[in-house]
């Protein structure tokens, strides 16, 4: 089948030419028809599978037959995104597939300054791309209504959940009007996703793509036993003896990644990271470092790499193996996208074999196992020193100042934190955007940590 076959017009069949691309992906073949019909749509897809092209087409077609003028303060379609990585992502591709059409196209995330974002929105937009928090607060400050929505989606329900939204969503269901049109994707759809999706969900039409839980096929997977503690020295032989074009290493903490980032820059490789206690800035520079090839090794927490679509990543690397089955398919998903062969190697560690087990249950592929290299106890014998924290030689006393009280106040704001995991999962994926962070860190940086991400390798 060929794009030309679906009944799309013209300027997005003009740009899915100028991007080479011939044929619908499955998703794409399945979604699309009905879509155009302006029916529901409840979608079981990975990233990957081209489903942000299975929901911008139809819409972009629908809005090029209907144009009409933008809601003050409003839009006319909207599209709710876990992270701030994915949502700014999916505004691109609108931006791509959407060239030929004079639409405008806004992102409304947390950890950037809301004033520009309340400026962008005031004529009206025509689709906008957001996460929950920020796109409740312009509501609450009045900044931004969706009463107008024409065309609403919820991408990655699961991830959603996952981090909490479960309120912001249902609160959001009650602010869209009754009639309009209601497109959910999840990679997976466990009883309480099926539940939310009921919420926004008229009569849909379902499609799915992957089978839940089933790894990318392509993918060769691997996994080989080792000490927590010398973890460290097998990433280095590693990294050194495979073909790496680009790899993406998984650890479940952000200091465990800053760590990773801190020993690699010792050994003299470069590598960035991405997590939730980095600046928006900071992770983008990374992303589009990462991206252009500029650096070939990004580290990252779930939630930060969760939906992000780079292409060429030839290795996944799970320096720490994931306590949640779905987050291992997401993992190794990053790589072997679009057709590609890909890698998979899981440093697995004597307390982690629960979690392994867990992983085999659900995706009913065993890797294979790889026994430790050879020379591997040199290795862990001469392991090159992490990097000193970084102190910033090029701070001004007043930047070290500040620095210092961040993370006087950071150390803080842990104390107060534990016990409310739930919220901080949230910050991580947006940047702290939640009301009682902010509230913190707008004196000396808490939710910026500005210590923190200075101390550990932040994108220069
Ligand atoms: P997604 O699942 O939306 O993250 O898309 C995965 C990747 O596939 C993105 O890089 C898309 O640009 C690309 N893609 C989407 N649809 C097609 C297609 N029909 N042909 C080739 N590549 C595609």
């Amino acid at each position: 089948m060929e794009f030309t076959d679906l009944g799309l017009s013209e300027p997005i069949l003009k740009a899915l030419a100028a991007k080479k691309y011939a044929n619908p992906t499955p998703i794409q073949q399945k979604a699309i028809p009905v879509l155009l019909e302006g029916k529901d749509l409840c979608g079981i897809a990975q990233t990957g599978t081209g489903k942000t092209a299975a929901f911008a087409l139809p819409s972009l077609d629908y809005f090029a037959r209907n144009p009409k003028p933008t809601p003050i303060k409003g839009c006319r379609m909207l599209v709710l995104s876990p992270t701030r990585e994915l949502a700014a992502q999916i505004a691109q591709s609108f931006r791509d597939y959407g060239r030929f059409l004079r639409l405008s196209v806004e992102t409304v995330f947390g950890g950037v300054p809301i004033g520009k974002q309340i400026r962008a929105l005031a004529p009206g937009v025509d689709i906008v791309v957001a996460t929950p928090g920020r796109l409740l607060d312009l509501i609450d400050q009045r900044a931004f209504t969706i009463k107008d929505t024409e065309i609403f989606v919820l991408d990655e329900a699961d991830q959603m959940m996952d981090m909490g939204f479960i309120h912001p969503l249902k609160r959001v269901a009650k602010l869209l009007p009754q009639d309009r049109q209601n497109l959910f994707f999840s990679a997976t759809m466990p009883k309480e996703i099926e539940a939310l999706a009921g919420q926004f969900l008229n009569d849909p039409v379902k499609v799915s793509v992957a089978p839940q839980s089933t790894t990318a096929e392509r993918v060769r997977q691997q996994l080989t036993f080792v000490n927590q503690a010398e973890k460290q020295a097998l990433l280095h032989i590693v990294l050194k003896n495979e073909d790496i074009d680009r790899a993406l290493i998984f650890t479940r903490t952000k200091h465990g990644a800053d760590r990773v980032v801190r020993f690699l820059e010792g050994a003299g490789i470069d590598a960035f990271a991405i997590h939730g206690n980095k600046s928006q800035g900071q992770r983008t520079t990374a992303l589009q470092a990462f991206r252009q090839g500029k650096v070939k090794l990004l580290v990252a927490t779930d939630i930060a790499a969760r939906g992000i679509d780079v292409s060429g990543v030839s290795h996944v690397i799970n320096f720490e193996i994931p306590n949640v089955p779905e987050q291992y398919v997401h993992r190794i998903g990053r790589t072997a996208r679009a057709g590609a062969d890909g890698i998979a190697i899981s440093f697995v560690a004597d307390d982690e074999r629960p979690y392994l087990k867990a992983i085999e249950r659900a995706t009913k592929v065993k890797p294979e196992i790889v026994p430790l290299p050879e020379n591997f106890m040199e290795a862990v014998r001469n392991l090159p020193k992490p990097a000193a924290p970084r102190k910033g030689p090029s701070q001004t006393p007043q930047q070290q100042a500040r620095r210092a009280e961040g993370q006087r106040r950071y150390q803080d704001g842990q104390k107060q934190q534990r016990g409310s995991a739930d919220r901080a999962h949230r910050a991580d994926a947006e940047g702290g955007e939640k009301k009682p962070f902010r509230r913190r860190r707008k004196p000396g940086g808490v939710g910026t940590h500005k210590g923190a991400v200075q101390r550990t390798g932040a994108p220069r």
